[in-house]
């Protein structure tokens, strides 16, 4: 918790982990899906853990670059180390990431969060923050592939043993635990293939069974899924992409119970993976209009994945929330839109699918996601692998804030 400021507005702590979404019908262009945020969601995002006291408070919050800070006494001095405050040394902690941290944790309905120098650095410190020689993960065989080879590469030779599975399939998590399974990692929806594995069982198993569960919710963001509502103990997140939200800040974040998060910023502390001020500041600017960006980017995307699917030029299309979607029952238990992201098949193939992108206009042809731009890649050209062995013909699609209209308009010119 941030200790800095006088009037912080504090909420009670838990969003309900019933999500809802509106569906109305536009003349013209089917259903509009329309996410409904919690009663509160916004204000938590505008509002929640800005520094300082009301007196002459700036509305935009300061940057504290400082890496070190006075101290009035030895013993303050002490204090301010062993409590663990901001304003200690700066990869201790400090004051504007600790504001974004705060506001996170208010946003996840969590005890406590902390922020990272990129989503890889908050899940690799949180791995090894829980992980030793002789434990045993159970973890999700689609998840973003550079947390599969952090599993089965340095923490497999550090002798920390993973099995890879899809926990979509019934009982097959509940079937890999061993006595020393100590974490069961999940990505949801996943990174390309919008997997969705439906948290609150596998999150009751995990309780059950004394298990920690950690689960990436990247693609969802907070604004669409929380899964501390649901059970889970570490909520991850790339803040990289739609926490901050404008492609201009690299970011991690993980939220959880306080005595989990305290563990693992002592593993920050030794690895170093703190996010710097000025990226602080900057994920916090992002975080303030999270609901708003989110939810009118999972309502394009809702409405371009329809047209997508009905088009002849494309053979298959992954989006939580269309008709048909394998998931979709746990999809809309757990999230309240089917959130900015698209993936998709051309059928002509590969060679196809790569001319289908560098044709678009408007929509641009780069990695990431979770912007205000929408953009575009073929995801298996890069670091993820088809088990087929032919070019892939798949299309990553993040979905931003343009209008519905224009995106429609470039897709169409592209794929004719
Ligand atoms: N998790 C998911 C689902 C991602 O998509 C990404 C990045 O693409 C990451 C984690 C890693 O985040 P970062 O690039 O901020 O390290």
């Amino acid at each position: 918790m941030f200790p800095g400021g006088g009037n912080h507005a504090r909420h009670d702590r838990t969003f309900s982990a019933r999500p809802s979404a509106r569906v109305t019908t536009q003349k013209g262009s089917g259903p509009v899906i329309d996410p409904v945020l919690p009663d509160g969601f916004n204000t938590r995002a505008v509002a929640a853990h800005e520094p300082g006291t009301r007196a002459n408070r700036p509305l935009s919050p300061p940057v504290h670059r400082s890496t070190t800070f006075e101290a009035a006494s030895a013993e303050e001095h002490a204090r301010l180390f062993h409590g663990g405050a901001p304003t200690f040394y700066q990869r201790f902690g400090n004051p504007t990431t600790a504001a974004a941290a705060g506001k996170i944790a208010e946003l996840e309905s969590a005890e406590s969060a902390l922020v990272f120098s990129s989503g890889m650095g908050a899940i690799s410190t949180a791995l090894l923050a829980v992980l030793r020689a002789g434990d045993h993960v159970v973890a999700q065989d689609a998840i973003f592939d550079q947390t599969h080879r952090m599993l089965a590469g340095p923490l497999a030779e550090l002798g920390v043993e993973t099995t890879f599975l899809d926990p979509r399939v019934p009982g097959a998590v509940e079937r890999a635990l061993r006595p020393n399974t100590k974490l069961i990692y999940l990505e949801t929806p996943s990174n390309p293939m919008l997997h969705v594995v439906e948290l609150a069982p596998l999150c009751a198993l995990a309780r059950t069974r004394g298990i920690l569960l950690f689960v990436d919710g990247t693609f969802a963001s907070p604004a669409l899924q929380r899964p501390i509502a649901l059970g889970a103990s570490l909520s991850l997140h790339s803040a990289t992409k739609y926490l901050g939200g404008h492609s201009d800040v690299m970011a991690g974040s993980a939220a959880g119970a306080a005595a989990l998060v305290a563990r693992i910023r002592e593993m920050q502390i030794l690895l170093g993976t703190v996010l710097a001020p000025d990226a602080a500041w900057l994920l916090l600017r992002g975080i303030r209009t999270l609901g708003l960006r989110v939810a009118r980017q999972s309502r394009t995307a809702a409405s371009l994945a329809r047209y997508l699917a009905a088009h002849g030029a494309v053979a298959e299309v992954r989006y939580p929330f269309l008709d048909g979607f394998d998931n979709a029952a746990a999809a809309r238990a757990q999230m309240s839109g089917g959130g900015g992201m698209i993936t998709f098949r051309i059928r002509a193939g590969g060679d196809a699918a790569a001319a289908f992108v560098e044709r678009l206009k408007l929509i641009v042809l780069a990695t990431s996601l979770g912007g205000v731009e929408s953009v575009i890649e073929l995801p298996f050209d890069l670091d993820f692998v088809d088990p087929s062995g032919q070019r892939p013909a798949w299309v990553r699609f993040s979905v931003g804030l343009e209008d519905e209209a224009d995106l429609r308009a470039d897709l169409e010119q592209a794929l004719r």
